[in-house]
């Protein structure tokens, strides 16, 4: 069960470590992948930017179950299947990393804004774009007609605080490169690292919520 005072409190913790770690106006994802609709009330009555969901179904259940009370962003791995059911309730699609997945939003959500995911640690399974292929794949959705907001990436997991700054360095760079806005990077164990090293959107999921079970698919 989410408790929303503690998430309230939750929130004011995480957002006083921001502003510790030298963040100004860096934006609050909520992640509530495997928590319930309370958890999606508790962060917006706590003030977070936006909520983060992984798994289309999952998404889809939760817009049923009432929910028009924040944006929702879609962080998890997306296939090009998932883009048609979807669209029209993601605000920002912020794990766009492949050629097929971009053709698709421009036919299926036009004028939806992204953020291009890219591959900072070369950790299998973790998705994004090589950096060597960004330019060619935001030149393509630029003409897909979708607005590329920036970029996102995943830091390493179980990564030394070495580890994790050059991961943010990598992606704060080619942000700069690209003279984009949004940097989303840094999720409960790395975002302070992440903020230190510029990041203007974090994705807290265990730090607000506690601990997800898990569940198999
Ligand atoms: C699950 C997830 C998060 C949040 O992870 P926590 O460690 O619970 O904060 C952030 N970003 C992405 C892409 C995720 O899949």
């Amino acid at each position: 069960m989410i408790d929303a005072k503690e998430v309230a409190d939750r929130v004011a913790h995480v957002r006083s470590e921001i502003s510790n770690a030298g963040g100004s106006e860096v934006s609050l994802i909520a992640v509530t992948k495997s928590f319930g609709i309370d958890a999606l009330r508790a962060a917006a009555a706590a003030g977070c930017e936006g909520v983060g969901e992984n798994y289309a179904q999952e998404l889809l259940e939760k817009v049923r179950d009432g929910l028009a009370l924040i944006d929702v962003h879609f962080i998890g791995a997306l296939q090009s299947n998932k883009v048609r059911p979807l669209a029209g309730h993601v605000a920002l699609w912020q794990s766009v990393d492949r050629e097929s997945v971009v053709d698709e939003l421009g036919r299926r959500a036009p004028g939806a804004s992204i953020l291009i995911q890219v591959d900072t640690t070369q950790e299998p399974s973790k998705g994004g774009v090589a950096p060597e292929l960004l330019d060619a794949l935001r030149m393509r959705a630029e003409s897909a007609g979708l607005i590329v907001k920036g970029l996102m990436t995943i830091g390493p997991t179980d990564g030394t605080p070495q580890d994790c700054e050059k991961s943010f360095e990598i992606l704060r760079r080619l942000v700069n490169e690209h003279g984009l806005s949004v940097c989303s990077m840094g999720m409960s164990a790395d975002y302070r690292i992440a903020v230190a090293c510029g990041s203007t959107m974090v994705r807290v999921g265990s730090g607000l919520f506690g601990d997800r079970v898990r569940v198999s698919p």
